[in-house]
């Protein structure tokens, strides 16, 4: 009978816990948790990719006054009917403007008309900040290794999944990039990170950076402040359109 009334009086302490529980919930006043001092700012959202009303808008196909090519000279891709388009040997371009944390949307093509294959495919790049290269390929029926394919990050992550559209087509990269941090020795304080939206699809969900992006061998870090974005010529004639960024 002991054991009975023990369970008797935990249940009768449970009942009453949980009442004194509600009836302090009822007094706690809700207005105590709301927070009005920060008010976020006002963005006016762009219609479907178009810019949102605080980004810088990079290229929006009429010139090229945001970036630079070889050694700071002038780009010498092609740019015709609001489209950009590497010209073989004439290298990478940057930004003139340098970036930390940000959020970049870009449109890219590759050729319509296949002629190589693997990494010689519509092979480009996104290097942030001059390093970190989110890579553009044309990975639509077109193996090579994984983690160098489309949206990948080259040789660091493969991407969750292909998300290609046909070769000659349009497609979207969405890119939210954390800056690493370094510490005043220039070692690591915070790698670096991305996520990347490509067709509206997410295929690296807040990944790591090894360190830069190298062809051969493993990735190391070096000490850097903001830098700036540079597209890669990689020989093939890659386009892009509709470029625009918001720093974080
Ligand atoms: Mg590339």
């Amino acid at each position: 009978m002991k054991i009975f009334s023990v369970s008797i009086t935990s249940i009768s302490l449970l009942a009453f816990l949980i009442t004194q529980n509600l009836a302090q919930d009822e007094r706690l006043d809700p207005k105590l948790t709301e927070i009005w001092e920060h008010v976020p700012a006002v963005v006016t959202p762009g219609d479907g990719t178009a810019p949102p009303s605080d980004a810088l808008v990079l290229f929006d196909g009429s010139n090229f006054d945001e970036w630079v090519g070889r050694n700071g000279g002038p780009v010498r891709w092609e740019l015709k009917n609001g489209v950009m388009t590497v010209v073989e040997g004439a290298g990478g371009i940057r930004t003139r403007r340098s970036f930390g944390d940000s959020q970049l949307h870009l449109e890219w093509r590759a050729p319509a008309e296949v002629t190589g294959k693997g990494q010689e495919r519509g092979n480009s790049g996104i290097f942030l900040q001059d390093r970190y290269e989110v890579q553009v390929l044309d990975s639509y029926n077109n193996l090579t290794y994984s983690n160098g394919q489309a949206a990948s990050i080259y040789k660091q992550h493969i991407p969750l999944v292909n998300a290609c559209r046909p070769p000659g087509v349009w497609q979207t990269y969405d890119i939210i990039f954390t800056s690493p941090r370094f510490k005043s020795d220039g070692s690591v304080q915070s790698p670096g990170r991305v996520t990347v939206i490509h067709n509206g699809v997410l295929v690296q969900n807040n990944v790591e950076f090894q360190g830069n992006t190298v062809f051969r061998g493993q990735p190391e870090y070096e000490q850097h402040s903001q830098a700036p974005i540079r597209l890669q010529d990689h020989s093939n004639p890659v386009s892009y359109r509709n470029i625009w960024i918001r720093e974080l």
